[in-house]
């Protein structure tokens, strides 16, 4: 047995309560050994993810949290953490790949997570807060199957998120926002009352094992594909009503307009476009929620509309609906969210320096109530 191996057998002998959430499955190495060189023109945001793994050394744990078979292939959903998910104080769980198709996401992901690996190298302040302050929880692709295959939906055909059980109040757009009538038409939402899709579950695992009460989490989701602007959604997606959190993340916009004033985000709730069935973070906030664990999840919404507006060849292009095609406007959407990202760490870590108690709270309730929910 490996020293990493040893190590890992000793933490859950210690932790049985946290770590237990999942089964064992071979480790990432071990299950890329098996698909690595056949994926290199198919999926090489995999391979990306295998190679800063390897390049952080000690600075990244790896855990196999789902197998999921496509193809010829046994693709791993992987999460990776920077810090010590046991001990740390507050965690930022990051997630990208959802919708297969929308591949920028996890390259935007993978790209942060370098910076945070190379900073953690010379800057000792940045590395300490990943001692017990902070532990960072990514996977960087939540649906590999369906990546691979250049779908939105997982290879069982499933819009993993409209998957959740949880049922818009609403009307839902016509088929967007989640059907049951059939696998081939996109967005559908699997059978009622079926088993969770496996990389449903992989998310479920990681919350119940990081996501805790004396834990704040946020989470960031990365997608792409909707407006011609780059949008942070505040759940729910399920109803118009306010999230019982609307006060936090009111708090969190107004900190984040208040240290870059100059920002090009749309921040507000994403039910002022659309409700839709499913939703994986409205359905994880409300059982988080009902357990008394903070988790404040929100959805980056890259805004696809203006890559195909300044390209319009794109549009020929299925990827090219989801992903930027020209390299300098590739590059740039790499760079354009580092910032963010940054912010939301210090934020989560520093969560309880901005989140409102009491008569704060009711602030800002009454302040997205005049912001978004006049209507109601
Ligand atoms: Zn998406």
């Amino acid at each position: 047995m490996g020293y990493k191996e040893q190590a890992r057998m000793e933490d859950i002998a210690n932790h049985t309560d946290t770590a237990s959430y999942g089964p064992d499955f071979p480790d990432f190495t071990s299950v890329m050994d098996d698909c690595r060189g056949r994926l290199r023109h198919r999926l090489s945001e995999l391979l990306s993810t295998e190679q800063l793994c390897r390049q952080a050394g000690d600075l990244i744990t790896t855990r196999t949290e789902a197998l999921v078979d496509v193809d010829e292939f046994t693709l791993p959903v992987v999460s990776l953490t920077i810090g010590n998910p046991d001990i740390a104080k507050h965690c930022l769980l990051l997630t990208a790949g959802i919708h297969g198709v929308e591949r920028i996401g996890t390259q935007v992901l993978l790209a942060w997570l370098e910076t945070v690996i190379e900073r953690c190298r010379w800057d000792s302040n940045w590395r300490s807060q990943f001692e017990s302050e902070i532990a960072i929880v990514a996977v960087p692709l939540v649906n590999p199957g369906g990546m691979l295959q250049d779908s939105r939906c997982n290879p069982n055909g499933i819009d993993l998120n409209r998957h959740a059980p949880i049922d818009a109040e609403d009307k839902v757009p016509f088929l967007v926002g989640g059907q049951r009538i059939s696998k081939a038409i996109p967005w559908y939402r699997g059978k009622r009352g079926a088993d969770f899709e496996s990389e449903f579950v992989a998310l479920q695992n990681i919350i119940k094992r990081y996501c805790q009460v004396d834990r704040p989490s946020i989470v960031v989701d990365f997608h792409s594909g909707f407006g011609f602007q780059d949008h942070l959604w505040i759940p729910y997606a399920y109803r118009r009503q306010p999230i019982d959190d609307i006060g936090s993340y009111v708090a969190l916009k107004l900190l984040w307009e208040r240290n870059f004033p100059h920002h090009n985000y749309v921040f507000g709730p994403q039910a002022m476009h659309y409700l839709s069935h499913g939703d994986i973070w409205d359905y994880f906030h409300r059982q988080c929620r009902a357990e008394g664990i903070t988790l404040l999840p929100l959805t980056l919404e890259m805004g696809s509309w203006l890559w195909v507006k300044k390209h319009p060849q794109q549009l020929f292009s299925f990827a090219g609906l989801f992903n930027p095609t020209v390299p300098h406007r590739h590059a740039r959407v790499l760079r354009g969210h580092l910032l963010l990202i940054d912010f939301l760490l210090a934020a989560a870590r520093n969560i309880e320096h901005w989140q409102p108690k009491g008569e704060q709270e009711r602030e800002m309730q009454q302040m997205a109530q005049s912001l978004w929910y006049r209507q109601l």
